[in-house]
């Protein structure tokens, strides 16, 4: 495999403490040397002058349909997506059809993915058969396959005691359970965020109670077991509130946020329709800055996409009848440096924590650092860099995004996975 320099650049990686202008040597898919003027021979220079070099982002929550959702997304379209946004990790959630409930499953989705090739892939298993809430699936199995978490994601886990089960399972295995906190008895029928907006809409509105009833639940069960506990796309004041406070009793919990939940109000439904429409919804700005402070203090750990296309034709139906979900991958990081790092919220090293160092940590996989013998996973980036995203360009088989047009600060330009350049920006 041809060896790599990648010369001249930042190296913000804040889990061994580096922030320097350094150069890096990749040779076999690992990091061979890092240094000042490693003016040595290498097969390509990558010259990273006025750039961020960062360890490779992993998204914790995509969703790219295949099988059984090809019209939406296909694996190498999303796979591409990923690596156009900086990610070289995506962990697929298990809500395809079927469902990633067994270990046939989960092999033939690794080995689909790795006949592609462009990012790795981690699946995250069902936590019950079918996603269903009624039996617990085989964690020890799926974990052996390759899964590194399980959610039933789409929906919550269905009951406390299934939840307890799953928690004292995925304990014993190390692995974290996450959890799409919904109760559905409060969610029923729901399409915005409840409030002004969906009243003026006539819409039927989703309390934030639906999420912190599910969250509080969980804590409970996750302090009982022991396990840990992920909390997917956390949303609402409360919901920060009550992992901030589980995290003073020693809970083992840790949370992600969406980009569009710290960008976006349930005001852009007015604007963009079921562009904007996602499950959670996008909630109050008192919401947004709660999220906000939620990221600045560390209460959340991660930023994740929850990448969801869907095809033209579904987004295309009545704001009540359009499925939940926007795309994500190739957003991500132009939202996070424009609304994130360049206000001054965030220091780039704790984007570099929110998108790789902390998912790294949270799946149990030794990614997420730049040190001599690491896997080479590298993200390029442009911090200054003005672009406008533009939805028909995106890699992704769908269209479903409310930023189109948008004008960001801060773009991905390349991409190196296990030492080998998956993607190059080149305009
Ligand atoms: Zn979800
Ligand atoms: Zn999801």
């Amino acid at each position: 495999m041809a060896s790599l320099l990648i010369q001249g650049g930042r190296v913000v990686s804040p889990a061994n403490d580096l922030d320097a202008p350094l150069d890096l040597v990749v040779e076999e898919g690992l990091i061979r040397e890092i240094g000042p003027g490693l003016g040595r021979r290498a097969d390509r220079v990558v010259d990273a002058r006025g750039q961020v070099v960062a360890p490779g982002f992993v998204d914790l929550h995509v969703h790219l349909r295949e099988p059984g959702g090809e019209d939406s997304e296909t694996l190498e379209a999303g796979l591409a997506a990923a690596v156009a946004g900086g990610f070289t990790a995506v962990c697929p959630m298990p809500n395809t059809s079927p469902v990633n409930d067994r270990v046939e499953l989960t092999r033939a989705l690794l080995n689909h993915a790795s006949r592609i090739g462009l990012a790795r892939v981690f699946p995250i298993a069902a936590v019950s058969m079918g996603s269903e809430g009624e039996a617990l699936t085989d964690f020890r199995a799926l974990t052996a396959a390759g899964a590194v978490a399980f959610s039933d994601d789409g929906r919550p886990v269905k009951t406390a005691g299934l939840m307890r089960n799953a928690m004292e399972s995925a304990r014993e295995l190390g692995v974290p359970v996450i959890e799409h906190c919904e109760d559905p008895s409060l969610t029923a029928g729901g399409v915005v965020n409840e409030g002004p907006v969906a009243d003026k809409l006539g819409a039927r509105g989703v309390p934030a109670a639906s999420e912190e009833v599910c969250l509080a639940r969980d804590l409970v069960l996750a302090e009982a077991t022991g396990a840990h506990l992920h909390v997917a796309h956390l949303s609402t004041t409360g919901s920060v509130e009550l992992v901030r406070a589980a995290r003073r009793r020693g809970i083992h919990v840790t949370a992600e946020v969406t980009p569009h939940h710290f960008v976006l109000t349930d005001d852009a439904v007015l604007q963009y329709g079921t562009n904007a429409k996602m499950n959670p919804p996008l909630r109050s700005a008192r919401d947004v800055d709660a999220v906000l402070g939620g990221l600045i203090d560390g209460t959340i750990d991660a930023v994740a996409t929850d990448h969801a296309p869907h095809a033209s034709l579904l987004k295309a139906r009545a704001l009540s009848e359009a499925p939940f979900g926007v795309t994500g991958l190739e957003t991500a990081l132009g939202l996070a440096m424009t609304f994130l790092v360049h206000p001054g919220r965030i220091s780039m090293g704790q984007l570099v924590t929110f998108l790789s160092v902390n998912p790294a940590r949270i799946i149990n996989r030794p990614l997420g650092r730049l040190a001599v013998g690491s896997a080479a996973d590298v993200t390029i980036l442009d911090p200054d860099r003005d672009w406008v995203y533009r939805v028909e360009e995106s890699r992704s088989k769908s269209r479903n995004s409310p930023f189109d047009g948008w004008k960001l600060k801060g773009c991905v330009k390349a991409t190196i996975v296990a030492g080998k350049l998956e993607y190059e920006r080149t305009t």
